[in-house]
């Protein structure tokens, strides 16, 4: 996992490739103080998106990036973690902001949020070794949107953001993974392993994810990142489980049956991963 930056060396980004998510000193010791891709997997993905321009809050640049059109991709539910599906797109690739000219990135709701000292660690440490790169295709190809979460999160471990922050920036990439195995063209070079590199990766960022949200939740006051606490809850009762952290998972599925505040189809869904944690756990003793 410490390698996880390596790859944004062509945005001049790769001596972070040792930086710790959730470390914010010691092990990040070091930082200024502040003073390609893959073929489109479906053809129609292009008609759902849009250029937008934004004001970078960094540099003061007007940056064009990537939008998708509201209301115009139809909803096909979620995964059990939430992992919102649409249909001919995958809206999750074109949720961060990303300023080519200083290299400020961030979830989209998190880009205006930006304090002084924020945005002198930015200029300090990304802006001055970062390269401009266009991304100039008619959408995000998978590796493109994991390049921009990835420098989303580094901009967010160096800005110093909340630690659910990051960690809803993990979640997100792992999500990304999944999307990438579930759309990778057959005949991809080397398949297998490609597949075996996105479940890999899927793997770790949900581990990230899980620590991150467990230090939040210990640390911030609801809501987290946009979600109320059963909502939370539910997510990581699932990563808990992915996690194979099975006491803490059963614990957060039984909170949310018992909960006053949570809604009735989350209930549902908490009893549903409930049955598949007690299979999981069955299968692991056997
Ligand atoms: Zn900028």
């Amino acid at each position: 996992m410490s390698d996880i930056f390596s790859d944004l060396e062509s945005f001049g980004l790769d001596k972070f490739s040792e930086i710790d998510i959730y470390g914010d000193k010691k092990e990040n010791e070091g930082l200024k103080e502040g003073a390609a891709a893959n073929k489109a997997p479906v053809v129609n993905e292009k008609d759902l998106i849009f250029n937008k321009t934004y004001n970078c809050v960094v540099c003061g640049a007007n940056f064009k990036a990537k939008m998708v059109r509201a209301g115009k991709a139809r909803n096909l539910g979620h995964d059990d973690d939430l992992r919102p599906r649409y249909e001919r797109i995958d809206v999750i690739k074109y949720e961060v902001l990303m300023c080519p000219y200083c290299g400020y990135a961030a979830l989209m709701k998190n880009f205006q949020d930006i304090t002084p000292t924020m945005r002198m660690l930015i200029r300090d440490n990304i802006s001055s070794n970062f390269k401009h790169r266009d991304f100039t295709g008619d959408i995000y190809t998978y590796d493109e949107a994991i390049e921009r979460y990835k420098i989303a999160l580094l901009n967010s471990i160096i800005k110093r953001s909340k630690v659910s922050e990051r960690a809803y920036t993990c979640l997100k990439l792992s999500w990304l993974y999944r999307g990438k195995a579930e759309n990778l063209p057959i005949d991809t070079h080397n398949y297998e392993e490609e597949l075996d590199e996105c479940r890999r990766n899927e793997d770790e960022f949900t581990k990230k994810a899980y620590e991150g949200f467990t230090q939040a939740l210990a640390n911030e006051l609801f809501p987290i990142c946009g979600m109320d606490e059963p909502t939370l809850s539910y997510i990581m009762g699932v990563l808990a489980r992915k996690c194979k952290d099975y006491n803490n998972s059963m614990r957060l599925f039984g909170s949310i049956i018992l909960s006053r505040s949570a809604g009735s189809n989350l209930k549902e869904s908490a009893r549903e991963q409930k049955q598949i944690l007690v299979r999981e756990m069955k299968n692991d003793l056997n």
